[in-house]
C-alpha cells in the first residue's frame, strides 16, 4: 500500500513526499481510511507508530474538502481540536499539522499554559481552523469566554492514557461538555485500561478499532530492575552486578542530555539501568519489576548485594 492509494488529496501527498515517507506505517493503513469514512476511532498506538500523521492527514483532507467555518463576526472557526497531555506534545502536534497542510489554505494553532494568555488571544482572533492544545489552557479561555468551540466537527484525544495518568480526566470531561456533541471523535492511546474503556464509551458513537503492534515494547522473558545510587558510585555497582551476576556480556548506557536526566529528578538520584535476562517464566507469570537501592540502606550482615524486593 502507498499514500496515493488511501485517496488523500494531492496537496496533502506533496507534502508527505517532501518528508520522505514512502509508504504508510501500518497505523496509517488502517486509521486514514477510517477517519476518512467519518466515523470514530479508537486506535491503540503509541509514539513512534506513525500516529501523528495517522490522524492528521486524514483530518486535514476532511476540512480542506469543505468550506470553512465562520463564527458570528465572521471569523474563521475552529472546526478540528486535538487535545495533548503536554505542552511538548501540542507543540510537535502543531508542527505536523503544519508540515502536512503547507499547501492547504487551513490554519492552525497550539496553546498550551505556562505563557501569556494575551498572544493566544490575538492569534485566536485572527480565525483559526485547527487547534491544538492542553486541556487546562483551553479551559482558562472558555472561562475567560475567549475561545468558542461550538463550530468543532473532528475532535482528537491524543495520549488518552496519559492524558489520564496526569490526573486530567475532569478536565477532559469539561471540554466534551462544551464541544458539539455531533462530531467525529478519535481518541489514540498506547493502552487501553478499564479507565480508557470508560472514557471511550462517554465519548466514541461505535467507533472503528485498531490497534497497531507496540514498538519497543519490552520482551516478556526480560527482567527489568531499576538501581538507584549515587552519580560517584555507579562504577563501583556495575562492576558488583557483573561480578555477582556472572554476566557474560553487558551494554551499558549513558544518557547525557539534561532533559532526559531531569525524568530521575523526583528521586533526586541518577540512576544505573541493568537488563538481566531472567529464567523464561510461564507465558502466564510477568516478569520482574523492581526498584531498589545501592548500597542498601539497611545491609543485612554486612552483605553488599544489591537490596532489591520483587514487586
Ligand atoms: P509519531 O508516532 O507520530 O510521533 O511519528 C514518529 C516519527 O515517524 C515522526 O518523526 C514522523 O516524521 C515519522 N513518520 C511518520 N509517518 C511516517 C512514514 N509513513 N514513513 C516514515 N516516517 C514516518
Amino acid at each position: 500500500m502507498n499514500f496515493t492509494e488511501l485517496g488523500l488529496a494531492e496537496p496533502i501527498l506533496r507534502a508527505v513526499r517532501e518528508e520522505g515517507y514512502e509508504n504508510p506505517t501500518p497505523i496509517q493503513a488502517q486509521a486514514i481510511p477510517a477517519v476518512l469514512k467519518g466515523g470514530d476511532l479508537m486506535a491503540g498506538a503509541q509514539t513512534g507508530t506513525g500516529k501523528t500523521a495517522g490522524f492528521t492527514l486524514p483530518l486535514l483532507h476532511r476540512l480542506a474538502a469543505d468550506k470553512p467555518a465562520r463564527d458570528a463576526r465572521g471569523r474563521v472557526a475552529i472546526r478540528a481540536l486535538i487535545l495533548t497531555p503536554t505542552r511538548e506534545l501540542a507543540a510537535q502536534v502543531e508542527e505536523s499539522v503544519r508540515t502536512y497542510g503547507k499547501y492547504l489554505p487551513l490554519t492552525s494553532m497550539v496553546m498550551f499554559g505556562g505563557v501569556g494568555m494575551q498572544p493566544q488571544i490575538d492569534r485566536l482572533r485572527k480565525g483559526v481552523d485547527i487547534l491544538v492544545a492542553t486541556p487546562g489552557r483551553l479551559l482558562d479561555h472558555h472561562q475567560q469566554g475567549t475561545l468558542d468551540l461550538s463550530h468543532v466537527q473532528v475532535f482528537v484525544l491524543d495520549e488518552a492514557d496519559r492524558m489520564l495518568d496526569m490526573g486530567f480526566i475532569h478536565d477532559i470531561k469539561k471540554v466534551l461538555a462544551i464541544v458539539p456533541a455531533k462530531k467525529q471523535s478519535l481518541l489514540f492511546s498506547a493502552t487501553f485500561s478499564d479507565d480508557i474503556k470508560a472514557l471511550a464509551d462517554r465519548l466514541l458513537n461505535q467507533p472503528s478499532l485498531i490497534e497497531v503492534a507496540r514498538r519497543n515494547a519490552t520482551a516478556e522473558t526480560i527482567a527489568q530492575r531499576v538501581i538507584m545510587t549515587g552519580r560517584e558510585r555507579k562504577k563501583e555497582l556495575l562492576a558488583q552486578l557483573i561480578r555477582e551476576g556472572d554476566w557474560r556480556s553487558t551494554a551499558p548506557t549513558a544518557w547525557p542530555s539534561t532533559s532526559r536526566r531531569k525524568v530521575f529528578q523526583p528521586w533526586r538520584s541518577t540512576a544505573t539501568r541493568a537488563r538481566v535476562r531472567a529464567p523464561r517464566r510461564s507465558a502466564s507469570s510477568k516478569p520482574a519489576r523492581c526498584r531498589c537501592w545501592w548500597p542498601p540502606t539497611l545491609p543485612r550482615g554486612g552483605s553488599t548485594s544489591t537490596n532489591c524486593r520483587t514487586s
